[in-house]
């Protein structure tokens, strides 16, 4: 009877042993297990080099300009150019800072967490959202009022970062240069001017408990979020290098301004309109102390030190939100439709119309969204199967589709 010839390794060349055997993978390609170890371990180095390299990508890239930033914030955000230039550079200088290697006597930049003072639904979290994207680093939005004393129902402060780590699978190291939106700061102002008051719950623990997070120290996060549990794992995140925007309303705060400016003040409006516009007008001259009186501790605002302010959407912006930047409402619904093979088109008297409705339900930009969602779900609804290729929307078809669904009754439901 003819030997049985031993199998060899393709790769050592050895043959095969009761310690060692050799794979066959198919017809003469025959591999042993001492290879295919090692092919296994080169390939886990390289897994890992590549992933420190991308990650040392990230940290080196460039940083883009104020100007381009700004450039790229106007493909998404209508108008707010002052807020735009504010956060350009704040955020320009915050990369910068990170990204330099700290020598001996070098001078370290102070961080800059930003503030931004305006009407709801004028592009706070948008611009935020933004800056997040273009420069790809991890991102989440957090609302302030959740938040509460330790000790009190809610959630702890350190919980802000949960979010931001699991928006980044838990990659520290990444969410310790990300971006953090904190929405509605104002809702967490101290209710009453006199600093003793007791167990002001919503107020000034709260704030004293985000100072820590603002300035940058070592915290420690639960990872799964709300309250500490025991049993939890946390995990260290030191917060020096994340970038915290805060957004608020500030409902009111055009008072404490006018206040504070009323010796320099001449001809106030005495009509309604004029008084409008000289509350909007107000807010250009916001300064950290008019945020003082309206209750915030002096300490957080000195950690915010970049302040800016949004003008209210007026008729001509919300126009333009409409149809202008790069994934405007328009242009999401003409896509859409285009993929049924539908062309739709907005006449203008369509898009006044929208603006209108929006402006008269008091709206602002997003209500836009659900205007044009309320009055295209019929289009939406029927497109697939039309043998029509083209569908024209004017304003009396987007009056007719709001009364059909009682748009104006809903609105007032929801308010
Ligand atoms: P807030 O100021 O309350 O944070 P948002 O940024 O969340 O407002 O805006 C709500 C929505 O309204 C956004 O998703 C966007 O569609 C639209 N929007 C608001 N302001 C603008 C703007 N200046 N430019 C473009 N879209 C805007």
């Amino acid at each position: 009877m003819a030997k049985k010839v031993a199998k060899r390794c393709v790769m050592c060349g050895r043959e095969e042993t009761a310690a060692n055997h050799v794979v066959t993978i198919y017809d003469n390609l025959t591999i042993c297990e001492e290879c295919i170890d090692f092919i296994d371990q080169q390939r886990d180095a390289e897994l890992v080099q590549q992933k420190a390299d991308k990650k040392s990508d990230k940290k080196n890239h460039k940083i883009p300009s104020p100007k381009k930033i700004h450039e790229f914030l106007d493909q998404y955000v209508i108008g707010q150019d002052e807020a735009k230039k504010y956060l350009s550079v704040a955020v320009y200088n915050h990369y910068k800072r990170i990204n330099q290697q700290v020598e001996e006597d070098d001078v370290e930049f102070e961080k800059s967490n930003i503030v931004m003072v305006g009407p709801t639904g004028t592009g706070k979290t948008l611009l935020a959202k933004s800056i997040a994207k273009l420069l790809d680093v991890p991102f989440t939005i957090v609302d302030a009022t959740v938040l509460t004393e330790a000790g009190y129902v809610g959630e702890d402060i350190e919980s802000l970062l949960t979010r931001l780590l699991q928006t980044c699978d838990y990659d520290v190291e990444a969410a310790e240069r990300g971006i953090v939106f904190i929405d509605e700061i104002d809702k967490i102002a101290r209710k009453s001017d006199n600093p003793s008051i007791t167990r002001d719950v919503s107020g000034e623990g709260v704030q004293q408990g985000l100072l820590k997070l603002l300035e940058g120290s070592t915290v420690l996060v639960p990872p799964n979020g709300g309250r500490k549990h025991p049993e939890q794992k946390l995990i260290a995140v030191n917060t020096k290098n994340i970038l915290f925007i805060c957004g608020g309303a500030f409902d009111g705060i055009e008072r404490k301004i006018g206040a504070r400016l009323n010796t320099h003040m001449v001809g106030y409006g005495h009509d309604e309109k004029s008084r409008k516009k000289q509350r909007e007008n107000l807010m250009r001259y916001v300064l950290p102390q008019d945020l003082k009186s309206f209750g915030l501790i002096p300490e957080i605002i000195g950690r915010l030190p970049v302040l800016t302010a949004l003008n209210p959407l007026d008729r001509e912006a919300l126009r333009k939100i409409l149809t202008e930047p790069k994934n405007a409402i328009i242009r999401q619904y003409q896509k859409m439709l285009a993929l049924d093979g539908v062309e739709l088109e907005f006449t203008e008297d369509a898009l006044d119309m929208i603006v209108d409705k929006a402006l008269e339900y008091k709206l602002g930009a997003r209500g836009l969204r659900s205007i044009v969602e309320t009055a295209m779900v019929d289009v939406l609804y029927e497109a697939p199967e039309s043998k029509k290729k083209k569908v024209t929307v004017d304003g009396a078809f987007i009056a007719r589709q709001l009364d059909k669904a009682n748009f104006d009754k809903v609105k007032m439901a929801d308010d």
